[in-house]
């Protein structure tokens, strides 16, 4: 794939005023019968760079990237890294920078998996995981997010129970207070699982390898094994705990209910 600097692209100036929820559930249902890349070329003559794809590097991510990439629309990547990613996924990083030429920013959390463990206690994961996920996950995205104006992450219904009602694109409350809100799109939504194994296998695009030994959805390696036949995608996530999200999905209210 030829490689490009997403920061020498030309980003189209976007001087428009923040969408409401009406408009937002409006698009929704116009967005129902567009393509994904339909939906990322929306949010780039929208919001240029202030959009952002983040991604974990599953499938989904992975297929969104690449259709971006393919239509010229250089959106920043972020990925949350915890400091406990699986090596593979760590090496998937360095992959996906060469595939597709472009930087894809760590976003850490301010304290190291040493510093959290001396300020609130060893392997908190199998303690509170719910606090880890917001310590290491949460609240850095948070801080990320004060960036951007558009969030674009690889979210999909079929993945489990708790994402069946996510719109194509929905509208969050980021900061009550200072009275900010997000964008959110979910150019993936409607894509089952099959779909995306075949866009990544059809166009070569590196993915990681432990899909290959059965882990359906890969996280941090502490909470994270194989799924098996039948399960549910996210099922191999925080095991022995009443967890499903890591909370960065459902930290901030929506500010629209959507009838998928
Ligand atoms: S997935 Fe586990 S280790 Fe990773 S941040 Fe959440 S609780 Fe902590």
């Amino acid at each position: 794939m030829t490689t490009s600097d997403p920061s020498s692209s030309p980003a189209p100036a976007c001087e428009l005023a923040p969408l409401t929820a009406r408009e937002v559930a409006a698009l929704n249902g116009q967005f129902e019968q567009r393509s994904p890349g339909d939906i990322l070329a929306w949010a780039w003559e929208r919001f240029g760079r202030r959009a952002a794809i983040g991604t974990s590097f599953q499938g989904s991510g992975l297929v969104m990237m690449h259709l971006a990439k393919m239509a010229g629309l250089n959106f920043p990547v972020f990925t949350l890294d915890t400091g406990l990613l699986f090596p593979e996924t760590l090496d998937l990083h360095k992959r996906l920078e060469d595939f597709f030429g472009w930087k894809i920013e760590s976003i850490v959390p301010d304290l190291t998996v040493e510093q959290q463990a001396e300020v609130i206690g060893p392997d908190l994961w199998t303690r509170d995981p719910d606090l880890c996920c917001t310590t290491r996950k949460v609240l850095p995205l948070q801080s990320k997010l004060r960036e951007l104006d558009c969030w674009i992450t690889g979210l999909r219904r079929h993945q489990t129970r708790t994402r069946v009602d996510i719109g194509l694109i929905e509208l969050y409350t980021l900061d009550a207070q200072g009275g900010s809100d997000i964008v959110k799109l979910n150019p993936m939504a409607n894509w089952p699982r099959e779909a995306i194994w075949n866009h990544i296998r059809e166009h070569k695009i590196p993915y990681n390898p432990l899909h290959d030994l059965g882990y359906k959805s890969i996280g941090c390696l502490t909470c994270t094994r194989k799924t098996a036949r039948g399960e549910d995608e996210r099922a191999g996530r925080w095991i022995g705990f009443k967890k499903v999200e890591c909370g960065i999905h459902t930290f901030m209210p929506r500010k629209i209910d959507f009838q998928i």
